[in-house]
């Protein structure tokens, strides 16, 4: 049986991996620390007997013999990783010199959930592989941006240096069910805005654009990532390049939900790209990914899943 170590095992892609994982017959320990994600992202795989889950914090040294590890370990919404942005840092880069050490030793392969960010406000659009960014090194984003780019660094020179198995994903906005809902991230907050009739926040003029992913493309993208051949070593892009604006995202989340919402428009945060969307030439022809889920089909589940956690939440108050 594969034994794999899922790091931030409890967030949004991480619980969603580990089942997808447990459901294929491997064997999971999903490690995380619980400062983003939750027991409740899990709960149903606690009682199963292929999957435990171990309390720990990445930027502390772990011993574990393991087939394969992937490292997801870091909070991925701005407003959590701009809450304690040194923690955000250590997370990147001392979580993943500690996981490398692991992976040399036990000469297991390594994923890197990397990131979009690694291109910062880009000049280009779409984004290659080979574009190598425009970041600014001192910004509010700067501790997840600049820490994901020293973490592939790391890889790419523990490869160098020891020839460490190692996969490196670059993921673009992803969404779907099991996001927290209070994360502060763009799909969440404007679908729990409009389930709950209240104002949709939109930042700047909301002409920004993302790409956004469905989460099952993207666990798709991460399990054929894992599986390809040992050379392919470089970075791929993992996303759906289909690209929308902020309004154009809001009036579709308006439409799919039947909301009275109305937009409000709020001051746009510093360094806040303009445009994000992939080039995914290279994921379809060394990986044969695409996306396949369009973004009112991926919406309408998330938005399944949203109105669920906030009937869930409505009981609680009242118990
Ligand atoms: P998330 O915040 O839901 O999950 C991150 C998980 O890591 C949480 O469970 C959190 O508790 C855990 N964690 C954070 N710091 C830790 C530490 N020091 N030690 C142990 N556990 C720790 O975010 P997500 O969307 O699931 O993102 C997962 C990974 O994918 C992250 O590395 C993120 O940077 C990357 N990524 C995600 C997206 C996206 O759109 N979802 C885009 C690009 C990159
Ligand atoms: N955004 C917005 N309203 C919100 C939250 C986010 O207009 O309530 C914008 C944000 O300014 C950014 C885009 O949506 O331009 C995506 O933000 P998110 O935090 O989801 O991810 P990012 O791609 O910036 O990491």
């Amino acid at each position: 049986m594969k034994k794999v170590l899922i790091t931030g095992g409890a967030g949004f892609l991480g619980s969603t991996l580990s089942r997808r994982l447990v459901n294929e017959g491997c064997q999971v320990y999903c490690l995380d620390n619980l400062s983003t994600g939750f027991y409740k992202n899990i709960i149903d795989l606690l009682p199963h007997p292929n999957f435990e889950f171990i309390l720990h914090d990445v930027t502390d040294p772990i011993h574990i013999e393991v087939d394969e590890i992937y490292n997801l370990a870091c909070p991925a919404s701005p407003e959590k990783y701009q809450a304690d942005p040194i923690k955000t840092m250590r997370t990147s880069v001392i979580g993943a010199m500690n996981l490398l050490e692991l992976a040399t030793k036990t000469k297991a392969k390594i994923l890197q959930a990397s990131t979009s960010e690694v291109y910062g406000d880009p000049k280009i659009s779409p984004q290659p592989e080979g574009y190598f960014g425009n970041v600014n090194i001192n910004g509010i984003r700067s501790c997840y941006d600049e820490g994901k780019r020293a973490a592939e660094t790391l890889f790419t020179d523990y490869h160098r240096q020891y020839g460490t198995r190692i996969k490196i994903m670059r993921i673009f906005n992803t969404y779907g069910p099991a996001m927290d809902m209070n994360d502060g991230r763009v799909v969440s907050n404007f679908i729990v805005q409009a389930l709950k009739n209240e104002p949709i926040t939109i930042y700047g003029e909301g002409s920004q654009t993302r790409s956004f992913c469905y989460v099952d493309d993207n666990i798709n993208g991460m399990l054929k990532l894992m599986k390809s051949p040992e050379e392919i070593t470089f970075p791929i892009n993992i996303g759906n390049p289909v690209e929308f604006n902020m309004l154009e995202l809001a009036n579709l989340i308006l439409n799919l939900t039947g909301s009275k919402s109305k937009l409000v428009y709020k001051n746009l945060p510093q360094d806040d790209p303009l445009q994000r969307k992939p080039n995914i030439s290279l994921a379809r022809q060394v990986l044969s990914w695409e996306p396949r889920i369009g973004l009112a089909d991926g919406l309408l589940k998330t938005i399944a899943y949203f109105q669920k956690e906030i009937d869930q939440s409505l009981v609680a108050v009242k118990v």
